[in-house]
Parts: structure tokens; C-alpha cells; sequence
């Protein structure tokens, strides 16, 4: 089965790739040109489903879509205790507008520190949407742990740095990828996403 990401963020892509070996996986990037999509829904499953909607439109105006194309989107975040939940659903632009992952994480670790804090309790949330021509259905996973200050490490992307999932005491920066593969929000909305993909491929 072949999944189209609409999504070009390279660590989202790296790891859903890892996750989804059985199936071909294509960023939309690899079939037609970037666009930009205003993500604009106050929740984490209304912005994945803008995604997909937007990129499988997109592809069949173009007709570059087959009868049984799957057009996947990951909205994700993270979302921390001592900051009331921010950035959540805001942080890919946590920095700014068109700010970079360092720059997300420098404010994210500022914002910690200004609160006169070493570390909080946060967690991961990822929305995966999944759009077919039949329908369109969304899966959400979790991982909670500990946010810090302080970065470390290089492995992963995003807010890795800082985020020590619970059960570990090494950030996601410094823990193998195999170990985030495990535990990820990201997988474990994926393990559902490939369920509701099995099942409305069948019948299709
Ligand atoms: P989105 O592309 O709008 O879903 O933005 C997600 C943002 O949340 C990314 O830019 C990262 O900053 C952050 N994020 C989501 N998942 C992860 C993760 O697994 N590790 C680190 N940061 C993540």
C-alpha cells in the first residue's frame, strides 16, 4: 500500500517511514510541488485533517491520485504543565513565524526558566488524520514525561532535547531512536492509523 505524507517535516517523515516499513511511504513533496496550508483549527485532530484534506485535493486536481490513495497528516506538539499547556497546538511557530526548531526550543526552555523552573511534567500529542476518497478518519496517541530547562543531546528533532519521557532519565536527544520508536506519541497514533487503514483499504 502506498501512503502519501502530507507533511515534508523531516523528522516526522524519518520516523513514520521507520514505523510503516510494510507499506511505501511518499512525502507529497516527492509528487508535486510544496504549497503552504494555513492550519487554522484550535485542535490538534482539526489541523492533521486540514493537512490531509488539503494535500489529497490538491493531488487529485492534479490527477496524480489512484483509485485507492491514502493520503496521511501528523499534527502534532507538545504541551507543558508549568506553562498552562503551551505551546500545544502552536508549536511549530512556538518561536515566531517561520521560526526554526532551535529557535522553539530556546523559547520553550526560556519560558521554563523564566517561571524559575528546572524542569515540568509535559506530554506529546499526535493527531493522525487519514483521508481516502470513501472518507476521512483521525487516530491520536500520547507520550508523557518531563520537560528541562536544559538541552541534551542530538538524536530526534523538535523539542527532543528537553523531553525525558517518564520511566527514562536521558532526554529523547540522548536515547537511541529505537527507544522513541517504542514509546512516541507518533507510533502509537500510527498503530491505530494502520488498523483504520487496513480496514477501509479492504473494502475498497
Ligand atoms: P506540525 O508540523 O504543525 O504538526 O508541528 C509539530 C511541531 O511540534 C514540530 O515542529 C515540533 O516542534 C513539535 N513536535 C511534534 N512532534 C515532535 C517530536 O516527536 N519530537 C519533537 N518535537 C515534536
Amino acid at each position: 500500500m502506498r501512503l502519501i505524507l502530507a507533511t515534508s517535516n523531516k523528522g516526522k517523515v524519518k520516523e513514520i517511514k521507520a514505523q510503516c516499513r510494510d507499506h511505501e511511504v511518499v512525502p507529497y513533496s516527492e509528487l508535486m510541488e510544496e504549497f503552504d496550508i494555513i492550519e487554522d483549527a484550535n485542535t490538534f485532530k482539526e489541523n492533521a485533517l486540514i493537512k490531509a484534506r488539503a494535500v489529497f485535493k490538491a493531488l487529485q486536481n492534479r490527477l496524480l491520485l489512484c483509485e485507492d490513495a491514502v493520503v496521511i497528516a501528523d499534527d502534532s506538539g507538545i504541551s507543558v504543565d508549568i506553562l498552562d499547556g503551551r505551546p500545544g497546538i502552536y508549536s511549530a511557530r512556538y518561536g515566531g513565524e517561520g521560526a526554526s526548531d532551535k529557535d522553539n526550543l530556546n523559547k520553550l526552555m526560556q519560558e521554563i526558566k523564566a517561571k524559575g523552573a528546572l524542569s515540568s511534567p509535559a506530554h506529546y500529542t499526535a493527531a493522525i488524520a487519514v483521508v481516502t476518497k470513501d472518507g476521512e478518519y483521525s487516530v491520536h496517541g500520547w507520550m508523557h514525561g518531563t520537560v528541562l530547562s536544559e538541552a541534551r543531546g542530538s538524536s530526534g528533532f523538535g523539542y527532543d532535547p528537553i523531553f525525558v519521557p517518564d520511566g527514562y532519565d536521558k532526554t529523547l536527544g540522548e536515547l537511541e531512536d529505537e527507544i522513541k520508536e517504542k514509546l512516541s506519541h507518533r507510533s502509537k497514533a500510527l498503530c491505530l492509523a494502520k488498523i483504520v487503514i487496513e480496514n477501509i483499504t479492504s473494502k475498497m
